[in-house]
């Protein structure tokens, strides 16, 4: 699509909302129209607000137009004016967008990843939970049931909230491993089968990891709320291997007031009743087993490698050895699924009665195999009728959402969202999602986001291949010191 901004600079506004009503267009700024699809978007301003204007023009010259303004008076800072700027740019092309597709989305204009963090604004203002919702709606053009999730979202915010301290962290520690590597995984996870020899090597990094982070949380006397272990699989470690890990989290760190401890066990391949004791022994309280899909023919088509009796088999074992919660992860949209066969793997998980329920939709990112293969996908349809099958079934088998966020290239444009039964929220999806507090990281390819109460954040990453973490891992030691002159300079300020 061809793009012309006049008066304003704002690309990355108006490229998100393209991505999102026209996902087959590129963006280019040519310097005049070759009349091929284009937009032009202008920003005006007058006395007491600032207009934006949105025009598409089609191939054989249709035009669609679309309008929004900011109020001058809103502007109490540089950063709220830019922001409402922005909004109104992208409003203005969205509802140009709209006309010439004559049909809109069902988030409207919200192109975020945390639209609960929105929701969560607009009570924060001062709103009650009804204002809000219509506020909400009004101002995104979203869908009532879309709004509605954010709003059970928020709720689940504001009950971590209301017991944050300012000194709360989370804690996450990032496996790359997995038995396989599934069809449409762009996540830097080597599967086994290539790497077995990395295993030893990387855990031996890790314990210099754990050891440099941990020196930086307890000088600081950071309080560590949760931890996290996800990846990858990090059940494709040995069992004397998780041990030794539990054991340097526990000898390193004070997890005294550490109320939750979940592990992704997603792949039921990984998981032996060998493992499981000694996750139990270790204090584990949270397992994720990740079916995706209860259809064995989808299961081998996203090359999983394991049958959904497998599933049934591993959540026995884990029900067997006890004392956890389970989180099951499902996929709308996967390859070769259909309405009918997602409606048979809600029900057969409905009836396990995890905790946790978390259903994603499929998101196709570069990288990820079936991209490459051109596999048949579920349309956009069928993947809003698969979602709108997951949320009646849970909420008549009494799960609420509580928290949810959107990704780039998901299908039909729609979200994730983790369920749970009552007082089942898993505290560190919520505090992630709706940046809450740090989420302090280690491991490959591991991401320390550190935030406060004020909004300011600041983000650094391990390196993400499992050879280049073993090489680099002294100079991702040294690089923890960050989090130590993050804290310095909030308390300084
Ligand atoms: S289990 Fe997850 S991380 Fe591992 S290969 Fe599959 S999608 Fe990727």
């Amino acid at each position: 699509m061809e793009i012309f901004l006049v008066n304003n600079s704002y690309k990355y506004a108006v490229e998100q909302i393209m991505l999102m009503l026209f996902p087959g267009e590129s963006p280019i700024y040519p310097e005049k129209s070759s009349g091929a699809l284009s937009t032009t978007v202008k920003l005006s301003e007058g006395e007491k607000i600032v207009t934006a204007t949105s025009c598409i023009v089609d191939e054989e010259g249709k035009r669609y137009w679309g309008k929004a303004t900011a109020n001058k008076a809103d502007f109490t800072d540089k950063i709220i004016e830019q922001r409402l700027i922005q909004r109104a740019v992208k409003l203005s092309f969205y509802r140009a967008g709209i006309k010439k597709l004559g049909k809109k989305p069902l988030w409207g204009a919200l192109s975020g990843i945390r639209p609960g963090k929105l929701m969560s604004e607009l009570i924060d203002s001062g709103l009650s939970e009804k204002a809000a919702l219509s506020a909400f709606i009004k101002s995104y053009d979203a869908d009532r049931e879309k709004a509605k999730l954010c709003l059970h979202t928020s709720r689940a915010s504001r009950r971590v909230t209301d017991n944050l301290g300012k000194k709360d962290i989370c804690l996450y520690l990032g496996v790359p491993f997995c038995p396989t590597r599934c069809a449409y995984c762009s996540f830097v996870s080597q599967s086994v089968e290539r790497s077995m020899k990395l295993i030893p090597p990387f855990v031996d990094a890790l314990m210099k990891d754990i050891k440099a982070t941990a020196e930086q949380v307890n000088s600081l006397g950071l309080n560590v709320i949760a931890l996290y272990l996800g990846g990858g699989t990090p059940t494709t470690l040995s069992a004397e291997q998780l041990d030794a890990v539990m054991t340097a989290l526990e000898d390193n760190f004070d997890l005294s007031g550490c109320s939750e401890i979940t592990v992704e066990a997603g792949r039921p391949d990984t998981i032996t009743k060998e493992k499981l004791l000694v996750l139990r022994r270790h204090g584990v309280s949270r397992v994720s087993v990740n079916p995706q899909t209860m259809s064995d023919h989808v299961l081998e088509t996203i090359g999983r490698r394991h049958s959904a009796q497998d599933v049934l088999d591993a959540l026995a074992l884990v029900r067997e050895v006890g004392g956890f919660q389970v989180n099951m992860d499902l996929i709308a949209g996967l390859p070769e699924d259909t309405t009918e066969s997602f409606a048979a793997t809600m029900e057969a998980v409905l009836a396990l009665r995890p905790e946790n329920i978390t259903v994603h939709t499929l998101s196709l990112k570069k990288g990820s195999r079936i991209t490459l293969e051109g596999t048949r996908i579920p349309s956009a349809e069928e993947v809003e009728e698969m979602v709108n099958i997951s949320v009646s079934g849970l909420s008549k088998d009494g799960y609420a959402p509580y928290y949810l966020y959107r990704q780039k290239y998901m299908s039909g444009g729609l979200e994730n969202v983790g369920w749970g039964l009552p007082n089942c929220d898993n505290l560190y999806n919520i505090c992630i999602m709706e940046e809450l507090c740090s989420i302090i990281a280690m491991g490959a390819g591991a991401s320390t986001k550190l935030v406060t109460g004020t909004g300011r954040l600041e983000r650094f990453f391990a390196p993400k291949f499992p050879t280049e973490y073993i090489a680099d891992i002294d100079k991702t030691c040294a690089a923890k010191s960050a989090i130590k002159e993050f804290y310095h300079e909030l308390s300084a300020e």
